[in-house]
């Protein structure tokens, strides 16, 4: 049997291997495809594209973007993207400004606390053009504020964190929108972490399923089993495609290996192989 690996980040954002090594690494694991998913950019894609023609891995385009709603973000996974990215590009560009200013106000905040950071030192982490709050962690365990980066989370930069403050984002319309009419597959990422009530994600499918959506992505590291089995019900009673992927972040994400997750995930290649025969149907590039 087969194996693949569709939702991880490289350097690009918040991930720790260049694009190149990433997928090295994934020929390496013996996986037969890798998509490249990095938040809010294609500044990746061209890397990695190149190092799968040479370790003979099928890598596919991808990107992950944030989308906002009534239940906190919902993220939205885009595959196969083409090379010329089109409006994509402008839209990216803005996300990453508006991370910007975000970042400076997570700064200014940490400084009003005490903290001694500098932006600077967080760019210095940060390899790519999408920079985060994984970058912020990473400083502050450098500098000995915290001893991990969850606690990075759990201190300061998450929800309920001291210097927490929220992310502009997309409507998930906008997100979808914008991926579909590029020709993209568009994927649901990580369903079951979105804390909201199964009726609204149901009816929030549905309406989105309007604009484009193709995809439910069932298989993640840190989907249960019975998240697992919810989603792909929830794709069949849709007319949905499954897609599936570890999530990896390398060093940012202690524990999650490229295929495997925690090391009980598996994505069958016929997972890939359906998304394909959908993409034919609609007539689209594989
Ligand atoms: P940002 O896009 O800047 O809002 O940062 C989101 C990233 O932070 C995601 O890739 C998450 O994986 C990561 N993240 C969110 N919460 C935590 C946490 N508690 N511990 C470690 N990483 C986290
Ligand atoms: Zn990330
Ligand atoms: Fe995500
Ligand atoms: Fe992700």
């Amino acid at each position: 049997m087969e194996f693949i690996d569709l939702h991880t980040h490289t350097l690009a954002s918040d991930g720790t291997d260049a694009p190149a090594g990433l997928v090295r690494k994934a020929a390496a694991a013996g996986l037969k495809a890798v998509a490249v998913t990095d938040h809010d950019t294609v500044g990746g894609l061209e890397e990695a594209t190149e190092e799968g023609d040479r370790s003979g891995i099928e890598v596919i385009r991808g990107c992950e973007i944030s989308a906002r709603s009534e239940f906190g973000e919902m993220h939205i996974l885009g595959l196969w993207l083409p090379e010329d990215p089109g409006p994509l590009a402008r839209v990216l560009e803005e996300l990453r400004t508006q991370r910007t200013d975000r970042n400076l106000i997570i700064i200014r905040k940490l400084v009003e606390l005490g903290v001694d950071i500098a932006y600077e030192e967080v760019l210095a982490v940060a390899g790519g053009e999408t920079v985060g709050r994984p970058h912020v962690a990473r400083v502050l365990m450098d500098k000995g504020y915290v001893a991990s980066l969850r606690e990075a989370f759990e201190r300061y930069l998450g929800y309920k964190g001291l210097a927490y403050e929220p992310k502009k984002t997309l409507s998930p319309v906008k997100a979808v929108t914008l991926l579909s009419g590029l020709g993209a597959t568009v994927s649901l990422a990580h369903p079951r972490l979105i804390r909201c009530p199964d009726a609204w994600l149901e009816d929030t499918v549905s309406a989105l399923k309007s604009y484009g959506l193709s995809a439910i992505e069932a298989y993640h590291s840190e989907h249960s089993g019975a998240d697992e089995r919810f989603c792909v019900d929830l794709a069949v009673r849709h007319g949905l495609a499954l897609s599936g992927g570890s999530d990896y972040h390398g060093a940012a994400k202690p524990g999650i290996d490229l295929g495997t997750g925690h090391g009980g995930l598996r994505v069958p290649a016929f997972v890939l192989e359906e998304l394909k025969r959908q993409r034919r149907e609609h007539g689209l590039p594989v």
